[in-house]
């Protein structure tokens, strides 16, 4: 299982990876403003994120069936705009992740 966090405008935040036992890429696209402070004064003071404390973040989610995504390809079709957040080294690491399931 590879997994990494890619910082989008706006505090959206990206989670990218391969999946091993599934065999596919996956992805996880949060809303914008999921990584800046929480307004609740509980969490404001604790320094939260949205994300530590809220579950309806998420604006896109592929790669959770097995071989859903077995490319990168497959990914930038399912990802479509999202994927150009994706930076050539990490598509490397990814393409390297999923060969050595291969
Ligand atoms: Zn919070």
């Amino acid at each position: 299982m590879s997994r990494t966090e890619i910082a989008l405008p706006q505090d959206a935040l990206m989670v990218v990876g391969w999946d091993r036992p599934l065999a596919t890429f996956f992805a996880q696209v949060f809303k914008a403003g999921t990584t800046s402070e929480c307004r609740d004064d509980l969490c404001y003071i604790q320094q939260h994120t949205h994300r530590d404390c809220r579950d309806d973040l998420i604006d896109v989610w592929v790669g959770c069936d097995p071989r859903e995504l077995p490319t990168l390809s497959d990914l930038e079709r399912a990802l479509g705009k999202h994927f150009e957040a994706i930076s050539p080294e990490l598509k490397a690491e990814l393409e390297q992740a999923r060969q050595i399931d291969a």
